[in-house]
């Protein structure tokens, strides 16, 4: 996809170069056409320039912090200095940085000391990770709109689901009364705005819908989650690619976001920010590198002492090969310059809506409305047609890439469509008769590459 006007505005970037550009794909009304990848909200394509990175380093990677010979050091230093990149593109300070070489997305006021960068296989791993180290009595409040990775892994804990909003405004209302309302707990120390105890409490919000696309006010809701005295961790899965995430300015507790949607492959993830919750639990998964010491017992057990660092949560061999990329990948963004990125982008989605506004079978998405902000995600249903043929149709007719389904937001997609979102309903892709009102939605989605 081309936008004629993109080139004679210099504020606009041209599109970043991606793997699989040129692919050409066989159609079924014969010969072919190149592929046009419009899924970056389930996986963008990977950056050439990752790649690059990667084929650079492959011949010479070697065990992570095991090993004295030369290729161990290089591949350590790289995984360590991955970390600094990633903490450097969401605006984290680790433990003993002095702060110089902050972000270049503002913040810097010095608040924030000894944050953790700790690698996970991906956003749903980081967030099951925080799931897993929440102090006792901890209560989790999480919107019902959110991807199943931000609404299932505290199932263990007291959580409160959220009715979905219609506005953002309604979104920090909802949060408000909530945590105001929130149970007190006689066993903690917290405070309350109001004066009274509270128990611990954790708010999980996506920055950017994977359905609508739609931006949510995630400074208005980290504000109003720390007048409550509680935390917020953010699912950055989908706002990362598209907009700088400063940890610092957004006044976030954590981040968790997933490599294979920031133009890197898959296989790896991040949750970054405060270290306290982290660095005083059980590690997230027990084994070598977790562990500093390891002792038999005289009465035969064994005692461990483990690490209080990210090292703690990333026991076993790391995937060195992923945490580069993801380096590689924010590097590649901060370079390219968000505001341009965004520029590009925010023309794509303008074209996309005006295009889809002239069909009139075709209903759009929104939670928010028309106006709200948004990011290259967006759903629609086709009146009269079922959305998982309408999309194969797309693939096999015409060489267009797009997602059908739920998009593992099954409550708020059914909101969305009018069902109920109580109804337990089926997986993945119920069938609609043709003619009948969808059950689920097509989602095109584009990025930095397209
Ligand atoms: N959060 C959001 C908003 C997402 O869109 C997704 C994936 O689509 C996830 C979390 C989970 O990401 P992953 O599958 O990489 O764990």
């Amino acid at each position: 996809m081309s936008v004629s006007t993109a080139a004679a505005d210099q504020s606009v970037c041209t599109p970043l170069p991606v793997l699989g550009r040129d692919v050409t794909v066989p159609l079924v009304t014969g010969g072919e056409v190149t592929y046009a990848a419009l899924d970056y909200a389930a996986s963008a394509p990977a950056l050439q320039r990752v790649w690059d990175d990667v084929a650079a380093y492959a011949p010479y990677y070697g065990s992570v912090h095991r090993g004295a010979g030369y290729l161990s050091q290089l591949s350590t230093d790289l995984f360590e200095n991955s970390r600094k990149a990633v903490a450097e593109f969401l605006g984290c300070r680790l433990e003993g940085d002095s702060g110089e070489s902050r972000s270049n997305k503002g913040g810097g006021g010095g608040r924030r000391e000894g944050d953790q960068v700790i690698f996970t296989r991906s956003t749903t791993d980081s967030l099951n990770l925080l799931a897993a180290v929440l102090p006792a009595d901890c209560q989790v409040f999480v919107f019902e709109t959110e991807h199943h990775a931000s609404l299932l892994p505290w199932r263990d804990a007291r959580v409160t689901y959220l009715n979905a909003p219609r506005t953002p405004a309604q979104a920090v209302e909802t949060l408000e009364r909530a945590l105001a309302d929130r149970d007190p707990s006689p066993s903690s120390q917290l405070r309350s705005s109001r004066g009274g105890p509270t128990s611990p409490a954790l708010v999980c919000v996506t920055g950017a819908s994977n359905v609508t696309g739609e931006l949510w006010p995630v400074k208005e809701l980290a504000a109003a989650a720390h007048a409550h005295g509680a935390r917020i961790v953010l699912d950055a899965a989908q706002l990362a690619p598209h907009h700088p995430v400063d940890i610092e300015e957004l006044d976030v507790d954590w981040v968790a976001f997933s490599g294979h949607k920031l133009y890197a492959p898959f296989g790896s993830g991040v949750l970054a920010g405060r270290a306290d919750w982290l660095q005083d639990a059980e590690p997230y998964l027990a084994g070598g590198g977790a562990s500093r010491k390891v002792a038999r017992r005289t009465d035969g057990g064994v005692d461990v002492e483990w690490h209080s660092t990210a090292a703690r949560h990333e026991a076993g061999s790391p995937n060195v090969i992923g945490v580069y990329s993801i380096a590689s990948a924010c590097k590649a963004l901060t370079e390219a310059g968000f505001d341009r990125l965004v520029a590009r982008e925010q023309q794509l989605v303008t074209r996309v809506r005006e295009g889809l506004a002239e069909v009139p079978q075709v209903k759009v998405l929104s939670l928010f409305g028309d106006d709200a902000p948004r990011v290259g995600v967006i759903s629609f249903v086709v009146e009269g047609w079922n959305s998982s043929h309408f999309a194969a149709a797309l693939s096999a007719e015409y060489g267009i890439g797009v997602r059908d389904g739920l998009f593992c937001a099954h409550p708020l997609v059914r909101t969305l469509l009018g069902s109920d979102p109580q109804d337990p309903g089926e997986c993945g892709a119920p069938e609609a008769e043709p003619g009948e009102r969808s059950l689920n939605a097509i989602r095109v989605s584009f990025g930095a590459g397209t």
